[in-house]
């Protein structure tokens, strides 16, 4: 799609918003949903990083949906969900660093995580064919046979920086331009915002019953599984920087006892990434397509398969690390999590990171008098 389209189609989106929120502006029967609807009322005009700051607040939990009055067939046509989805995955798009790497949100997908994927980790089994047979004599997990512990760090860490760097930016630029000139977060709102992010309390559906899916039957689903996911990466990540602290701190070097800190991390933390992903995909194939925006489940989907592969892969290599498949499993699996990493910063993992900046914007600005002076004279 040429950029043209491509920003038409942008303000579209962002026009719907704006009408949209008009519209529950004078209805505001939503209110006590989420925190979508007060920051609307802090508002009169909804001009382009208002529409940002707004589809990136709400959780798409489809609730406002299935509440409304005014929701299609009615002629107002009022879908705050779908129509925040538009805007929001534009959003990253819009914002990413740097700019010329923003499109790769529209290439994401299924097919594209896995050809990824396969192609990293047929990488990594051909380098050790290379180096001999991929079959050895048992190695009581000693990984760093296989990959000497230097090569991992070479090949992982510019990545990672590479993600954190790319991600970092992307949400600054999107900060500078919604909340331009905002004071300071005090420590309350910045509380309040973690809470919010960390108990993803606004997949709650507004009474704390959980999320519209398949249809207006609220579900906490979502939000467990969410949960599960969450926490799970955090665990594997947590179980990466224990056994680096362990490595370069205490001199303490892999294989790791399986009831050893980064061992039981990483344990835990893989079913937590098997578990939630899993569910997550299920609840995807079921969702209402009314309650998002259907272009996006490619990226969605592919986030899911990279997120399930690295933990079947994980899980896989601790139950076989003592075998002579270890070389085998050890590449596909670091393929994968290779192939999870580069797709970070331009995927759905976005989503989290973006959300988090609105609910800090969210938590400040509700701390602060309201601009509108309706009663003034
Ligand atoms: S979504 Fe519908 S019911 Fe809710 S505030 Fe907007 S117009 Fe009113
Ligand atoms: S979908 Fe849920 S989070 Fe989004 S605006 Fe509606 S009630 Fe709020």
């Amino acid at each position: 799609m040429s950029t043209l389209a491509l920003n038409q189609l942008i303000r579209q989106a962002e026009a719907e918003v704006a009408r949209q929120m008009q519209v529950c502006n004078a209805c505001r029967y939503c209110e006590g949903y989420c925190a979508v609807f007060p920051a609307m009322a802090r508002r009169l005009e909804f001009g382009p990083t208002d529409v940002h700051y707004l589809a990136n607040l709400c959780h798409n939990c489809g609730a406002c949906l299935h509440a409304c009055q005014y929701a299609p067939p009615h002629e107002f046509a009022i879908n705050v969900p779908q129509a925040m989805a538009q805007v929001r995955g534009q959003t990253y798009a819009a914002y990413a660093w740097p700019p010329q790497l923003g499109a790769l949100y529209q290439r994401q997908g299924l097919w594209l995580a896995m050809a990824l994927a396969w192609c990293l980790s047929l990488f990594l089994v051909l380098a050790i064919a290379l180096k001999g047979s991929l079959w050895h004599a048992p190695l009581a997990g000693n990984f760093y046979a296989i990959f000497p512990h230097n090569l991992l760090l070479a090949l992982f860490a510019p990545v990672f920086l590479f993600v954190l760097l790319a991600l970092g930016l992307g949400v600054r630029n999107f900060w500078r331009d919604i909340a331009p000139g905002q004071a300071q977060p005090g420590s309350a709102a910045l509380r309040e915002a973690t809470l919010s992010a960390l108990s993803l309390q606004y997949l709650g559906g507004g009474h704390g019953q959980g999320c519209a899916n398949a249809n207006d039957a609220p579900t906490l689903w979502r939000r467990r599984l969410h949960h599960a996911t969450m926490y799970g990466f955090a665990l594997c990540f947590a179980a990466t920087c224990v056994a680096t602290l362990y490595h370069y701190v205490l001199g303490l070097h892999a294989p790791y006892a399986l009831l050893s800190l980064p061992v039981l991390l990483g344990s835990v933390g893989g079913l937590g990434l098997l578990l939630g992903p899993a569910g997550l995909l299920w609840l995807n194939l079921r969702r209402d397509p009314a309650q998002g925006d259907p272009t996006q489940k490619p990226m969605d989907r592919g986030f899911i398969a990279l997120l399930l592969l690295t933990s079947i892969s994980g899980l896989a290599l601790l139950a076989l690390r003592a075998s002579s498949a270890m070389g085998l499993v050890l590449a596909l699996h670091l393929g994968v999590v290779m192939a999870l990493f580069l797709t970070l910063p331009y995927g759905k993992f976005a989503h989290g990171v973006y959300r988090c900046a609105a609910l800090l914007k969210w938590a400040i600005e509700k701390r602060q008098p309201s601009r509108l002076r309706l009663g003034d004279a």
